[in-house]
């Protein structure tokens, strides 16, 4: 078994691995990226071998238009509670951090239920911006259901909520050139193996993994082994976290709460039923409903290529603002903005 090997002995099959010319491994998720990076994992891929970063950092694929939503409504006074990441992704004209230095309230949050607090003793309207996965999603859910029962009157939800494999089938319907996925292991242990089957229809593996070298690495290792022989599985890789069904219980409350609806993703464009809207019983808590948006819109910004970058189609230094006019300090693009951003990992890692 490829994980009770030692961290050194893996690396080596790795760096000496007779991998096929043109194998191209999509490692889908923000957090695989900068583990890969921060370990220097890329520096042990063998030459015939091409790692890419996929649509897996939930600010990257968040549009522009959603900050653009945030920002109307926090002109209109009303309270936005928010990840810290979401506060310096620019949206069309201005960013919640330029908002906030202008006066409005705006508020980094750890979790929904910190935003239900922030309602509940301020009185006052209160937006959270449900942004994030499979992972994510059922704490929001759950503080939904809690904004429900408990009758809080002044707390709402800017959705923005996505799904992973509709993104991942989208990728696929074209030809990438892809020879497997790396898979999330957080969302996995949400939705399970079975949710990637649809990739075994285009003869592409996946392997499951955590988040240590030793994970990355045994998981690449199995995902080029099953490309050299041709053999089309999804292999659960990380089984201390996800069960092959994943997790029964977050689904329900999920499919409780919120329904698939078609989404925009950045560099992906509209995406059947690949994002979750709330169910209409908890439709009041819907920021969409309660305000009239009206948000300021610009044409995309020149130059930037995250939407390629989230793509896997170019790597970060092949966008002519990369660590130049884009930078962690200064970004212009969310793939700069987010510490899972693929553009912020190469700077930071190398
Ligand atoms: S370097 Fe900046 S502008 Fe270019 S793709 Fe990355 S985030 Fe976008």
């Amino acid at each position: 078994m490829l994980k009770n090997t030692s961290l050194p002995r893996l690396a080596e099959r790795l760096r000496h691995f007779p991998a096929r010319p043109g194998t191209k491994i999509m490692e889908v998720c923000g957090t695989h990226t900068v583990a890969i990076r921060r370990c220097g994992i890329q520096r042990l891929l063998p030459e015939t071998m091409k790692l890419v970063s996929g649509p897996g950092c939930p600010v990257c694929v968040t549009p522009d238009s959603f900050i653009d939503e945030a920002v109307a409504l926090a002109r209109q006074g009303v309270v936005i509670t928010s990840f810290g990441d979401m506060l310096r992704v620019p949206g069309s004209r201005s960013s919640l951090e330029k908002e906030r230095a202008a006066g409005a309230d705006i508020r980094a949050v750890y979790s929904p239920l910190d935003a239900l607090r922030i309602a509940a003793e301020s009185g006052w309207e209160t937006v959270f911006l449900a942004v994030g996965f499979e992972t994510t999603a059922p704490g929001i859910a759950a503080a939904a259901m809690k904004a429900l029962e408990t009758k809080l009157g002044n707390f709402s939800l800017l959705t923005a909520l996505r799904l992973v494999p509709p993104a991942l089938k989208a990728l696929i319907a074209v030809d990438t050139g892809l020879s497997g996925f790396l898979l999330p292991g957080h969302v996995s242990a949400v939705i399970g193996k079975q949710a990637y089957d649809f990739l075994l229809d285009r003869q592409l593996p996946g392997v499951i993994s955590g988040f240590g070298a030793e994970d990355i690495i045994s998981s690449l290792l199995l995902l080029l082994e099953m490309h050299n022989k041709d053999i089309y599985k999804i292999v659960n890789n990380y089984p201390a976290a996800v069960r092959d069904s994943g997790n029964e219980k977050s689904r329900a409350i999920l499919s409780k709460v919120f329904e698939p609806v078609d989404a925009e993703w950045r560099g992906l464009g509209s995406i059947p039923a690949s994002g979750l809207d709330l169910r209409p019983a908890y439709a009041g808590l819907d920021s969409r409903r309660r305000f009239v948006i009206k948000k300021e819109t610009a044409p995309p910004r020149k130059g930037c290529r995250c939407g390629d970058v989230l793509r896997g189609l170019i790597d970060p230094p092949a966008c002519p603002l990369f660590n130049k006019a884009c930078r962690p300090d200064q970004p212009l693009g969310p793939c700069m903005v987010s510490a899972e951003g693929s553009c912020s990992a190469w700077v930071t890692y190398g």
